[in-house]
């Protein structure tokens, strides 16, 4: 068999190759590091961790991300496996050692057989020649490969500037409160003048809220952030600053609304949502893109009338990313559509976190393994946490089109408002409502997710969970 060539050695690049190798056929995997260095890792092991030591949750019955590394387990994943070995106690979270877990890493795919391993940048689009190729080089690819890239895919195809607003789960929305509504009733494209989701405040709400976005802590860029604000994506703590009245003349403005359950009461400022999966379980927050804190966001947007139990399945931040336009250039087994020859795996994709990324590269290897085979490249199903982080990078977003010509695809980690949506069992033949409704839903998305990820795996039916620890 011809090698598949993988390039970059970070999570989503080790699973690939190491999901390629464990089915017989060989990998040629290169890594820059420690020849080249990035502006975040600092060691030349390969699966670095850039930042925090947490795989997030472990919860497979009730969180999605716990349900991904569940199912990342059931996969033979090595990523996963290295991190049981290397737990350190969190609570509910699986957290490493980063180093042994990096070293784990490495030395399992220094060790095998079929993986050769070439410490090298490389720096421009792979050549046609090496036949069958991932690139996983993630969010701070090198500058040399993002610009052959960015030739390849298009001048707006790569972003390097990553301005993102909260989303939330539409179903965590009072709309006794909020009301659905286009400004001025405006009916777009695949619309009816319904698509936004209204939030009204009174004065004294407003300048509340004006008020704790000024105090709000922020977070503070570390040095390789260095970027310019477009005044297009301005933070909205940033154009707070410019006047108490710059939000209600901007993305607060009240214009074109009228409040559907108190038609007589004029609002003094209007927070607007907009639809952000093709589902409708997700609506983000229009021109609220902030560099408060994760904590101070969620208290300070729970004031806002209307979400004061919003669940959020992705806040607000702003930091240098690159990553492509991939419900535009990829397929939907990950390859670029004018050179199918070429996959991508990992953060560049579009995934957001560790543990999407590796999955991303569990997909990658096994599709690339699979046409190496001669075996179709079976996706998994929508219902498990794999497949609905591959139909939110591949398919599930709203298109260019649909969004007004506007980018709107942007990275997002998994969470349930990407699974298709199930049924609330009822408890003992009645309604269940609030927080065991929620705890409900989730454990049977996870049940849903689980068997089906099994089924497509080929795996008898699973009782039981793989255990987390080796
Ligand atoms: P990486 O793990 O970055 O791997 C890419 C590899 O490709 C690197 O080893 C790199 O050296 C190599 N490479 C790049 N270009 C080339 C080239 N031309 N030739 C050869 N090799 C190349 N996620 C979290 O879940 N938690 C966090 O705390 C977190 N913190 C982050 C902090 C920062 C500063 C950044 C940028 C991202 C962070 N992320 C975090 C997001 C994301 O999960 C990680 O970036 C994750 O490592 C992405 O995995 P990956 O495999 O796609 O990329």
């Amino acid at each position: 068999n011809d090698p598949i060539h993988v390039v970059g050695g970070g999570l989503a690049g080790c699973e690939a190759a190491w999901q390629i190798a464990e089915r017989g056929i060989p990998v040629v995997l290169h890594e820059m590091r420690p020849v080249r260095e990035t502006a975040a890792h600092k060691s030349g092991d390969l699966a670095e961790l850039v930042c925090s030591n947490s795989f997030r949750s472990d919860d497979a019955a009730t969180n999605a991300v716990g349900v991904l590394h569940a199912e990342m387990r059931l996969a033979g994943s090595l990523i996963m496996r290295s991190a049981d070995a290397h737990q350190v106690p969190a609570g509910g979270a699986l957290a490493v050692d980063r180093e042994g877990f990096a070293a784990r890493v490495t030395t399992e795919i220094e060790r095998h057989p079929l993986i050769d391993i070439r410490r090298e940048e490389v720096s421009g689009l792979p050549p046609r020649e090496w036949g069958a190729t991932v690139i996983a080089t993630g969010p701070l690819t090198a500058p040399a490969l993002a610009e052959a890239i960015r030739a390849e895919t298009g001048a707006d195809a790569l972003a390097f500037f990553d301005a993102i607003a909260p989303i939330v789960h539409f179903d965590t929305i009072d709309m006794g409160i909020a009301w659905f509504q286009s400004r001025y009733d405006k009916v777009g494209p695949g619309g009816n003048g319904e698509d936004y989701v209204n939030c009204p405040m009174n004065r004294d709400e407003y300048e509340r809220f004006i008020a704790e976005l000024l105090a709000g802590e922020k977070t503070t860029f570390k040095e390789w952030e260095h970027v310019p604000y477009f005044d297009g994506c301005l933070p909205i703590e940033v154009m707070a600053e410019r006047g108490p009245e710059t939000l209600r003349h901007g993305p607060m403005k009240p214009m074109g609304l009228t409040n559907r359950h108190k038609p007589d009461e004029k609002a003094y400022a209007i927070v607007q949502l907009r639809q952000d999966n093709a589902l409708g379980t997700l609506y983000n927050m229009v021109g609220f893109q902030t560099k408060l804190k994760y904590a101070e966001q969620v208290r300070v947007f729970r004031t806002i009338p209307g979400l004061e139990n919003a669940e959020f399945a992705r806040l607000g931040g702003l930091h240098r990313n690159t990553y492509l336009d991939s419900p535009r250039l990829l397929d939907g087994s990950l390859r670029l559509r004018s050179r199918p020859d070429i996959r991508f795996a990992g953060q560049i994709t579009g995934c957001e976190g560790y543990v999407e990324s590796a999955a991303i590269g569990l997909l990658a290897g096994r599709f690339a393994a699979a046409e190496a085979m001669g075996e179709a490249a079976e996706p998994p199903p929508e219902t498990t946490a794999m497949g609905a982080i591959l139909r939110h990078i591949t398919g599930g977003h709203l298109s260019v089109e649909e969004e007004g010509g506007k980018r709107s695809f942007q990275p997002m980690n998994v969470n349930f408002g990407l699974f298709p949506p199930i049924e609330a069992p009822r408890s003992e033949g009645k309604r269940m409502r609030g927080k065991e409704k929620t705890l409900a839903k989730r454990r049977a998305l996870s049940a849903r997710a689980l068997a089906d990820c099994g089924a497509w795996l080929g795996l008898p039916p699973v009782s039981a969970l793989p255990a987390a620890a080796e």
